[in-house]
């Protein structure tokens, strides 16, 4: 079996055809992750058990001539912020080091119900916080193009067990580029849904008005099936919607479809390669037929000013839940010092020792701008900057139907490069965030390799798409991925 070839479509007809079995894929995985992974770190659980029993199941349901479903024995990979019911779900935090959940994610449940393998719980930045997956408590993952440089973040493992052909596909959450920027920097498909579309219940949260939860893929049409099968309202989470979804097969509309390139998306701080790239993704596009046109999104510059307001406002709140008694405590708590209750040293204790650098920053950030005397003047007026952001993109919508951009403004940088510069790092997202804030569904596409410092690396392009809309790029980036 050839599995770096192997997408879910081409899987699911061979699986069909018993060209092999699923548990033979999934033995021949963990050997491959047993000896490769250690290079690449990208799962932090195994969970071999429970994927060797879900395989034999499927083989037994095709070999009583059972109808499967297109997910039936396809390996996964999931970030280790999204629940499985049993299974250690560390949020790459120490603070959830042990803790065990009890129930499955909305996602996961519908996964398990078509019959896909999960492998692995993946590696990530610290509660999600980060571009790089370097903020992660239980060590860095690497790029599998290049080890000696990040495969960025924050879902940097479920996009390099991708990369990496580990499994067929991954999950992650993206609340300002986390599922985008990864993608990019690992040459595979990423893809944010409109924010309602999946469920975020069992996922553990960030900041709640921007999570969303979504596909890794090898190809667009795989990342459509993933995101087919977990969309959809979900009674646990008042945020999901219900709105139909109709895969775009009309090739004539897709088409049609008329494409926006914003002027502040194309800047200076353009990177050589990136800019090459996406500039033949539009010229390959504009082969295709597709109609390009100049917009403007006015308020993107303070895109950014208005993230790192409003998402550590939200992290302060959700964050507070992890108070070291409930999921996951310190057994040893030392007698009280300076005066202390016990139960405040228990706060003192997990709270100030088990959270890293950058979940602490944004948790102080967070509980200042939400402050009396500055809420207003941060958190209110940020609420309204973002407003102005939307209504760019609502603006932009009535002359054109998708918009392009870049994904990153450089290739995926070097592990430690931006580790000690905060603002540095959050530069990485200036192209994702907007679309967050926005509430829209963003798609990564690879675009190619460039050689930089001697190796290949992946640049992609980004898709955005009106609400709901996410078969209008999904049929964009399946027209491209044809030629
Ligand atoms: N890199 C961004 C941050 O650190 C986005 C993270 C994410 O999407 N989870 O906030």
């Amino acid at each position: 079996m050839h599995f770096n070839d192997i997408t879910i479509k081409s899987f699911h007809d061979s699986l069909k055809n018993g060209e092999f079995k699923a548990l033979e894929v999934v033995r021949e995985l963990f050997d491959k992750i047993k000896k490769e992974d250690v290079k690449i770190h990208s799962f932090l659980t195994l969970l071999e058990e429970e994927a060797v029993e879900q395989a034999e199941r499927v083989d037994l349901d095709l070999a009583s001539g059972k109808n499967i479903s297109i997910l039936s024995g396809v390996p996964l990979a999931i970030k280790d912020n999204m629940l499985i019911e049993g299974s250690r779900a560390t949020a790459g935090s120490r603070i959830l080091e042990n803790y065990v959940s009890s129930y499955d994610a909305t996602v996961v449940g519908k996964l398990k119900k078509e019959g896909a393998i999960f492998l692995g719980k993946t590696n990530m930045d610290e509660f999600a916080m980060g571009s790089s997956t370097e903020n992660s408590a239980f060590g860095v993952t690497r790029n599998p193009y290049d080890l000696e440089r990040v495969p960025g973040g924050s879902s940097g493992g479920s996009v390099a067990a991708v990369a990496a052909n580990f499994a067929l596909g991954a999950f992650g959450s993206d609340t300002g580029g986390s599922i985008r920027e990864p993608a990019a920097f690992c040459g595979v498909v990423g893809f944010k849904p409109t924010y309602g579309s999946v469920s975020r219940f069992g996922l553990i949260a960030m900041a709640s008005s921007l999570d969303q939860i979504g596909p890794f893929a090898k190809t667009v049409e795989d990342a459509e099936i993933l995101f087919d099968a977990v969309r959809g309202e979900d009674p646990f989470d008042a945020t999901s919607v219900k709105k139909d979804f109709f895969p775009e097969n009309d090739l004539k509309k897709i088409k049609e479809l008329r494409i926006g390139l914003p002027k502040e998306y194309f800047i200076d701080g353009l990177s050589a390669d990136v800019k090459n790239g996406v500039e033949e993704a539009i010229a390959k596009l504009k082969t295709l037929g597709f109609k390009f046109k100049e917009i403007s999104l006015p308020h993107t510059k303070y895109a950014l000013s208005v993230y790192y307001i409003i998402m550590p406002a939200e992290v302060s709140a959700n964050l507070a839940r992890f108070d070291g008694i409930r999921y996951d405590r310190i057994k040893d708590i030392s007698e009280s010092k300076n005066g202390r209750s016990m139960l405040q040293e228990i706060y003192f204790k997990n709270r100030g020792e088990r959270f890293g650098a950058e979940v602490r920053r944004r948790i102080l950030l967070g509980t200042f701008v939400l402050s009396a005397g500055y809420y207003d003047a941060y958190y209110a007026k940020a609420q309204k900057v973002r407003q102005l952001v939307r209504n760019d993109f609502d603006e932009a919508f009535k002359k054109v139907d998708v918009i392009l951009t870049p994904v990153t403004a450089t290739s995926a940088f070097k592990i430690g490069e931006k580790a000690d510069d905060p603002l540095a790092m959050y530069l990485s997202d200036i192209f994702t965030i907007p679309v967050n804030l926005a509430g829209l569904p963003g798609i990564s596409i690879p675009v190619k390799k460039y050689e930089i410092g001697g190796k290949e690396l992946p640049i992609g392009f980004q898709l955005i798409g009106k609400h709901f809309r996410e078969a209008d790029i999904f049929g964009i980036g399946k027209q491209y991925e044809k030629i």
